[in-house]
């Protein structure tokens, strides 16, 4: 029976070593933190900017990317939709609209 008992000690006096150590390890980790804020910050930022500057990147390979519209036009991605607001384009769209509606017109006639 004793030595149940300082067993069952032992594993209590254990796990207050365990919990003790446990709270000392989270505020190891606060004050790390709190220590290091402005390297976390400036850590963050630098990852913040390189990211930035992928995206930027591949923005700019999109949309130099060279498109053909269906009007004949070549323009790039980022021209889009100033090019749908042009003449030309919008003449063709007109164009081709009505002569759909007059190709279904005279396939009606057919009928
Ligand atoms: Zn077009």
């Amino acid at each position: 029976m004793e030595t149940m008992e300082t067993m069952e000690t032992m594993e209590t006096m254990d796990n207050m070593y365990y919990l003790t150590h446990k709270s000392e390890r989270i505020n190891y980790q606060t004050n790390y933190n709190e220590k290091n804020k402005d390297k976390i910050k400036e850590y963050q930022k630098q990852y913040y900017l390189k990211t930035k500057e992928t995206k930027l990147k591949t923005q700019a390979i999109h949309n130099s990317k060279k498109i053909e519209c269906a009007c004949g036009v070549i323009h790039n991605q980022s021209n889009k939709t100033s090019h749908m607001r042009t003449k030309k384009h919008k003449r063709y769209i007109e164009e081709t609209h009505y002569r759909e509606e007059r190709k279904e017109s005279r396939e009606e006639m057919a009928m």
